[in-house]
């Protein structure tokens, strides 16, 4: 049995994330404002809204859940938005998914105000982030910065593999990482001898949904490892635990892991958060005729 790693853990980085925003939120001269928007009653979704809402009011955000019937027309959640984003009061917006199949996730995200887009999937924040301008960023990856700033570690000149391309997680991140001096691969399901890959990480991130995918021999010994993935497993009782896509024996090849749940998990939501501030902050900025746009 090799030392164990250190383990990176989300909770006091989140609440650091969490304490800035209520700061900066306090700061301004309204409390910002971040609009919920659910269509249909998916229980996660709907758990989901309850805890950003939650947390909004713990940071000394305003908040307000639009819960639209199931059922709702794509022209009608189009026209809710449209109002939100007129609304000058309503500093950020984000739109739970999954929407139901009946809606097009694409036309639906891309009808948010680039300035309000706090889930910073706008395809306008995309562009943004990859050529390195200003904007919002996407909560998960942006979260995964902020824990490793958290912790002090070092990523500039080092190389980083990053396992999922998504656009939610994997993508973004590279950039975010290539924004930041590091030397990145994004790998994924194609991608050949997957552990040749992972081992020349100095960090390594995985974000692809998959029990305990990477075990030990795929990882360099003391690389920084980043477990995003969430998976239910299940358990003799039936009730099911939730385990990451990092085998837990990583510990004794890693120099630093995120456990799962709560490594990368609370960084999500505390992220959006300090989005809804940086958007309000903007927003006041372009108000006041200080910032161009
Ligand atoms: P996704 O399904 O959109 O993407 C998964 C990616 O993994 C794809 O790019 C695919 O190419 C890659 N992949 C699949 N099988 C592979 C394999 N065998 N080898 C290498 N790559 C493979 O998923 P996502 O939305 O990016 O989410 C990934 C995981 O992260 C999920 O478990 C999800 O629950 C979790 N997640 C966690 C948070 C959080 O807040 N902690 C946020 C978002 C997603």
């Amino acid at each position: 049995m090799g030392a164990a790693a250190q383990p990176l853990t989300g909770a006091p980085a989140a609440e650091a994330l969490l304490e800035e925003a209520a700061r900066r939120a306090a700061a301004l001269p309204a409390a910002p404002h971040l609009a919920l928007v659910r269509v249909g009653d998916d229980p996660a979704s709907v758990a989901y809204v309850r805890g950003k809402a939650k947390k909004a009011t713990q940071v000394g955000l305003s908040s307000q859940v639009h819960a639209l019937p199931e059922a709702t027309a794509q022209a009608e959640v189009l026209a809710l938005l449209a109002a939100l984003n007129a609304d000058p009061a309503v500093s950020g917006i984000l739109v739970q998914l999954p929407l139901p199949a009946h809606l097009n996730p694409e036309t639906i995200l891309t009808a948010v105000d680039p300035r309000k887009d706090v889930d910073g999937l706008h395809p306008v924040s995309t562009g943004r982030l990859w050529t390195a301008q200003a904007g919002l960023r996407p909560c998960t990856p942006a979260g995964v910065m902020a824990l490793l700033a958290f912790y002090g570690v070092p990523v500039a000149g080092r190389r980083a593999v990053i396992v999922g391309r998504s656009a939610l997680v994997g993508r973004p991140l590279a950039a975010l990482l290539l924004n930041a001096d590091v030397t990145v691969t994004l790998a994924h399901s194609r991608t050949p001898d997957l552990g040749a890959v992972t081992r020349e990480a100095d960090l390594l991130v995985v974000a692809v949904g998959r029990a305990h995918l990477v075990t030990p021999e795929m990882v360099k010994p003391g690389a920084t490892v980043i477990d995003v993935g969430i998976n239910r497993v299940p358990t003799e009782d039936g009730k099911g635990r939730l385990t990451g896509d990092v085998h837990p024996a990583v510990a004794e090849v890693a120099g630093a892991l995120t456990p799962v749940p709560g490594g990368v998990g609370p960084m999500t939501v505390a992220q959006l958060l300090m989005n809804t501030v940086l958007a309000a902050e903007t927003q006041r900025q372009e108000a006041a005729g200080e910032l161009v746009r």
